[in-house]
C-alpha cells in the first residue's frame, strides 16, 4: 500500500506543498507515496495552488495501519488522533523537536532553515531528483510565506539560495511582487467566522502539562481588523480558552510593519505577558514579532518551566 506524506494539522502553505514536493522527493527514489493532508487549503494556499496549476492534496484524518511520513511537524498534537497506529517512516521539518517515536529506525530530514520546502529543495539538489516549474512555484510560495517574504528572525541564507533557485526554475522573476499577492490572498477576513480565523493557522503546544493554543493571522495590515472584527474574535478566543485550554492566544502580525498585536484569553494572563515582554492591555503591541516558532513559543515554554 501506499505510504502517506502528511504536513500538521490546520495545515499552512509549507505543510501542504511540503506534502507535495516531498512525495515528489520519495518518487524519484522510487518510494511509492501519496500526498495528503489534514484539511482543506486556506485561502494563500488555495492561491498559490490556482496560480501553478496544482490541485490540493487529498484530505486524510485517519492514519491507523498506514505507512506515514510527516513534513512541517513532529509532534503528535499536530498529528492524527490515531497516529499511535500507524507506522512512522520519515520526517522533513523545521521545527523543534516533537514529541513523536518510531518502532524502528526513521529517515529524518531535519534543519534549522525558515521552511520545510528549503529542506526539500535541497534535498532533490543532493539525490539529482528534478523538480517542474508549476512545483517549484509553488515550493516557493511556501518559502516567501514561512519566511514573511525573507524578513522573519527565522529566515536563513539557505531559504533565500533556495528561493532564488526555485524561482529561476518557475520563471518567477519579481519575488516580492508575488509574495505581496499571496499575502493579500491570505489577509482575505472577508467571509469567514471568527473561529474560522482564530484556527485558520493554529497550533495546540504541550507546556509543562498547560494546554497553550497560538493561532497566528498574517496581514499586509493590521487596520484589516476592525474593533469590531477584534472584539468578536476576543470573545470567540474566550471559548476556544474554556475548551480545555491554559490559554489561547491570537498572534495578529502586521507583514508591514514588522510586528504583532496579541489577543490574549489565559487562566494566567500575566504568565504570558510578562514572557512576551507586554503589560495586559485593549492592545498589546509586540514590536518586531513576526515568528510564532522563534519569537513566542519557546518565550512561553520558558515562562512555563520556571
Ligand atoms: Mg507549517
Ligand atoms: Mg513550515
Ligand atoms: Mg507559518
Amino acid at each position: 500500500m501506499t505510504a502517506l506524506v502528511l504536513g500538521h494539522k490546520n495545515p499552512d502553505t509549507d505543510s501542504i506543498v511540503a506534502a507535495l514536493s516531498a512525495a515528489n522527493f520519495y518518487r524519484g527514489r522510487g518510494i511509492d507515496v501519496t500526498p495528503v493532508a489534514q484539511g482543506e487549503p486556506a485561502p494563500e494556499t488555495a492561491f498559490v495552488l490556482e496560480t501553478f496549476g496544482l490541485q490540493a492534496p487529498e484530505v486524510v484524518t485517519s492514519v491507523a495501519g498506514r505507512e506515514v511520513y510527516l513534513v512541517d511537524y513532529s509532534d503528535l498534537a499536530q498529528a492524527p488522533a490515531d497516529f499511535k497506529g500507524a507506522t512512522l517512516l520519515g520526517i522533513i521539518d523545521h521545527h523543534k523537536l516533537g514529541d513523536v517515536t518510531s518502532a524502528a529506525p526513521v529517515e529524518c530530514w531535519i534543519q534549522p532553515v525558515g521552511c520545510s520546502n528549503t529542506v526539500i529543495k535541497k534535498l532533490h539538489d543532493i539525490y539529482g531528483i528534478a523538480i517542474d516549474p508549476k512545483l517549484a512555484g509553488a515550493m516557493l510560495c511556501a518559502i516567501l510565506s514561512d519566511t514573511v517574504l525573507f524578513k522573519s528572525p527565522t529566515c536563513t541564507e539557505d531559504d533565500k539560495k533556495a528561493a532564488n533557485e526555485l524561482a529561476a526554475i518557475a520563471g518567477v522573476e519579481d519575488l516580492q511582487r508575488l509574495g505581496m499577492e499571496m499575502f493579500k490572498a491570505k489577509s482575505n477576513l472577508d467571509g469567514a467566522t471568527p473561529r474560522e480565523l482564530i484556527f485558520r493557522d493554529f497550533k495546540d503546544f504541550d507546556m509543562s502539562g498547560h494546554k497553550v493554543g497560538i493561532g497566528q493571522l498574517e496581514l499586509t495590515s493590521l487596520e484589516m481588523v476592525s474593533t469590531d472584527l477584534k472584539a468578536k474574535l476576543q470573545a470567540e478566543l474566550n471559548a476556544v480558552k474554556a475548551e480545555g485550554r491554559h490559554s489561547a492566544l491570537l498572534v495578529l502580525t502586521d507583514v508591514m510593519e514588522e510586528g504583532s498585536e496579541l489577543l490574549l484569553a489565559s487562566d494566567d494572563a500575566s504568565i504570558i505577558t510578562k514572557a512576551l515582554n507586554t503589560t495586559l492591555s485593549d492592545k498589546m503591541w509586540l514590536p518586531g514579532v513576526m515568528s510564532r516558532k522563534k519569537q513566542v513559543v519557546p518565550q512561553l515554554e520558558n515562562a512555563f518551566k520556571a
